[in-house]
């Protein structure tokens, strides 16, 4: 098996964590079993005490899971990583490994909105207190972070504002009361941040956008201490949301990508926010890789880049965003990011829909807000598809 000697991140995510088998494939071999035989009596018996190490059903263990999470526990710098069924499976199984009723949750208001709901509908039910700060806002973490906190939980940069918190204060913050902090890692993903060197306990991701990075599969995965793996894994094998073999074979070669990928990601939204704010339809941009963005500096110490997702205001309101995006013939309309494919979304109506009124207006989600997830195709090509949308506007 490979091991972590120090090497660099692009070489880890196409080595790390290899399992050859006897018949020395060359590329991960895909296991689609649901169990294992063992070869006598004496071998299941030890196997199915914990005596012995060894697998015994995909439920619990699969060799081409156990290469993705190794690999994305290398990627991560973590010492262990527990792959899951979706990123919501994710995050609800360090829910419920780590919550109990009485418990404390402190999260910020800028986070995926199924996050919210899982937290406010289904924590909240089984006596989970949950409290929501502006993720920029250090003093309201300080007040909102007690001794009942057992998780802080939070999004950077976040979604579609880009705004980016300070994970080793909030770390801080966290330990200081005894709470774990965990982090949402899929905007970055660790080719161009890594939050477990930053403080942080946990890291979790939605597999779905850029690790796969081709819009195929969901998954998720988690990444921290081999003490904190161990407790999710009993979660995991118990209510049984783990990820298919297939599933971590196809992330396992979009890993190979990632670095080559997120590099290219951002490299193109730098150009489309560059680009973005010389035209005059255009009001304002959400892209911390701007100077003038209040978190630039910020992102630059503790990013390596600034990713692939921007956002931005167009002069009017709902009806000229609507006609910059149905005037687009490249772009995806979709609210999936992180594929190779740009895509396009209107949050107001879509993604951060069911906010209400006052919650938008807080949030930054106005109406004539669009959010881009820059894809891999000719950065040329994409301003194109925007313009035509803005010389709609100029009629
Ligand atoms: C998509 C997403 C999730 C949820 O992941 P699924 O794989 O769809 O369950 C969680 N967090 C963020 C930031 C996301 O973008």
């Amino acid at each position: 098996m490979f091991e972590d000697d120090g090497y660099a991140l692009e070489t880890l995510a196409v080595r790390a964590g290899q399992i050859r088998s006897p018949e020395g494939e060359h590329a991960e071999a895909l296991f689609p079993t649901s169990s294992y035989v063992f070869p006598s009596a004496a071998e299941a018996a030890a196997r199915f005490s914990g005596e012995r190490p060894g697998n015994v059903y995909s439920r619990y263990t699969n060799p081409t899971v156990r290469m993705f999470e190794e690999r994305i526990a290398a990627l991560e710098g973590g010492e262990a990583a527990v792959a899951t069924a979706s990123g919501m499976a994710a995050i609800t199984s360090v829910c419920m490994a780590f919550l109990s009723a009485g418990d404390k949750v402190v999260c910020s208001r800028s986070v995926f909105g199924t996050t919210t709901a899982l937290f406010n509908r289904y924590m909240q039910k089984f006596g989970v207190e949950v409290e929501f700060v502006d993720l920029t806002d250090m003093s309201a973490w300080q007040a909102a972070v007690d001794e009942k906190t057992r998780l802080v939980f939070l999004e950077t940069p976040s979604n579609p504002l880009c705004e980016v918190a300070d994970v080793k204060a909030l770390a801080d913050i966290a330990h200081a009361k005894g709470a774990l902090l965990v982090v949402d890692n899929c905007f970055c993903t660790p080719a161009l941040q890594r939050p477990l060197k930053l403080g942080a306990d946990i890291v979790v991701h939605s597999a779905t956008k850029y690790l796969d990075g081709q819009g195929r599969c969901v998954g998720g995965v988690a990444v921290g201490r081999r003490e904190l793996m161990e407790e999710l894994v009993v979660y995991l094998r118990t209510a049984g949301p783990t990820m298919s073999a297939f599933n971590a074979w196809v992330f396992l070669k979009g890993l190979e990508t990632l670095g080559l990928r997120m590099r290219a990601h951002s490299e193109s939204a730098m150009q489309l926010a560059r680009w973005l704010q010389e035209q005059p339809q255009v009001e304002g941009v959400n892209y911390a890789g701007l100077e003038s963005h209040p978190g630039h500096e910020l992102a630059r110490a503790q990013q390596t880049a600034f990713g692939g997702v921007l956002s931005f205001r167009v002069a009017g309101g709902r009806d000229a965003a609507w006609r910059v995006i149905d005037a687009t013939r490249i772009m995806s309309l979709t609210a999936n990011l992180g594929d190779a494919k740009t895509t396009i979304v209107h949050p107001a109506t879509t993604t951060h829909g069911r906010l209400s009124e006052e919650e938008k207006a807080r949030a930054g989600i106005t109406e004539n807000l669009i959010r881009v997830s820059v894809g891999l195709e000719n950065i040329e090509d994409l301003q194109g598809d925007l313009a035509r949308g803005f010389a709609l506007l100029d009629a």
